[in-house]
């Protein structure tokens, strides 16, 4: 918002609060009438400098602290901080005092300096509800929000726990949302991303509170049907679920399944709109996906695999030390981990081998970093992952599981720490 506080006019916005009758005597009698208003409202004293210039009457008042507009008092500290990391959030919209804007109008003043962006904020907020095509559909206010590279829907009922705290739908939307910002961050730094070309879509990443709303979302907004989790690579990316108990019962469970299928929706946009998975490139989008979750929560629960069954999991998701020991383990028997998964799809792996898939990329990113976005820029063009690695790391795919092994064996802990 700040920088475009002092291009408008102010007699537009002064105009919303005066009556008709002293609108009019501003408007005519100028400067005159500007020392008048000044008489009326006491509040606006101390601002006896500004009454020379045309902007007298933008320089707020001692109520509002110079600034025209006061802090919306349905918003605390945690909602603030919250909403300055989203574009848009319609929660936020639907506040009835402030319309998302989070601040009221000084009832003291006639504005200020941060009037102006917040009528400009509040047009923008406007527009932005109007063109939601899931809150026109459902004919109600989706709890929904909008960063850089997503749009969510986190249509979710009940409390839930996080640390000692209970939140809110709401609060947890945007945990999700800065998770996914997170997310971002991470696949720009990998793949050396410039956001304005190398995206082409908004990622779309819904959860409904019931399994028929999200059959109805998935039909009304991809033209198509979905029993069970629906999610779109490639070319502009959506992903679909519903709050089942149990599955998505916890703040945990939410968060986790919205970061690590954020990394596979980024990356299958990027650069080329191809999920690389069915190309030769499953190893490394199974490995990013974890990566990512990884990163975030210091272990990785959640995995894209076909007919998914609560028996999915490798080691609790707590990786480092039991990726040692298979490594060591399959060093012992003169056993090679990588050449097999480099022909699968992301769905089509065992969680042990995902995890091995992670710490290769694990791997890339502590000592290839560089080779990330040529790799998957040769991915996207369909070329061979094998000769990707020659070409990007200087070596075929035995020596760098030879040296991914070793980096293994060095970095990684025999033991994880008790938690
Ligand atoms: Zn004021
Ligand atoms: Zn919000
Ligand atoms: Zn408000
Ligand atoms: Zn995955």
């Amino acid at each position: 918002m700040p920088g475009s506080t002092t291009s408008r006019p102010r007699g537009l916005l002064a105009a919303r609060r005066r009556s008709p009758l002293l609108r009019l005597v501003a408007l005519a009698a100028g400067l005159a009438s500007l020392t008048f208003l000044a008489a009326l409202a006491p509040a606006a004293g101390g601002e006896a400098s500004g009454v020379t210039s045309a902007g007298a009457l933008q320089d707020g008042c001692r109520r509002c602290k110079g600034r025209g507009v006061k802090d919306c008092p349905k918003h605390d500290d945690i909602d603030r901080d919250f909403e300055g990391r989203v574009l848009f959030c319609s929660v936020a919209a639907g506040c009835e005092d402030c319309g998302g804007t989070l601040v009221i109008d000084c009832d003291r003043c006639d504005g200020g300096p941060e009037s102006a962006a917040a009528e400009e904020r509040r047009a923008a907020i406007t527009a932005w509800m109007e063109r939601s095509e899931v809150a026109k559909h459902f004919e109600r206010n989706v709890p929904r929000c909008e960063t850089d590279h997503f749009e969510l829907v986190l249509d979710v009922a009940g409390k839930f726990k996080v640390g000692r705290k209970k939140i809110d739908g709401h609060r947890l939307m945007h945990l999700v949302a800065d998770d996914t910002s997170f997310v971002a961050a991470g696949v720009a730094e990998h793949f050396e991303v410039k956001p304005e070309e190398d995206y082409f879509a908004k990622m779309r990443m819904w959860m409904w509170p019931t399994s028929k709303d999200h059959v109805e979302a998935v039909r009304a907004f991809m033209n198509t049907s979905a029993r069970g989790d629906f999610k779109l690579l490639g070319r502009d990316p959506v992903f679909s679920v519903w709050q089942e108990p149990g599955l998505f019962a916890t703040a945990q469970g939410i968060r986790t399944v919205f970061t690590h299928n954020a990394s596979h929706m980024l990356v299958s946009n990027l650069l080329r709109e191809l999920d690389i998975s069915p190309h030769g490139g499953g190893w490394l989008d199974a490995g990013l996906g974890h990566w990512h979750e990884y990163a975030r929560f210091d272990r990785s629960v959640q995995y894209c695999i076909e007919e998914a069954s609560a028996l999915d999991n490798f080691s609790n998701g707590v990786w480092r030390a039991a990726i040692r020991k298979m490594c060591e383990r399959a060093a012992s028997k003169g056993r090679t981990l990588l050449p097999s998964l480099f022909n699968k799809t992301t769905t089509s792996m065992t969680a042990p081998e995902q995890a091995i898939c992670w710490s290769f990329y694990d791997w890339l990113v502590a000592e290839h970093p560089s080779a990330l976005r040529p790799i998957l820029m040769g991915l996207k063009q369909k070329t061979d992952a094998r000769e990707l690695l020659k070409e990007h790391l200087g070596m075929g795919l035995l020596k760098a599981e030879e040296a991914w092994r070793e980096w293994v064996s060095d970095t990684y802990p025999k033991k994880e720490k008790t938690r």
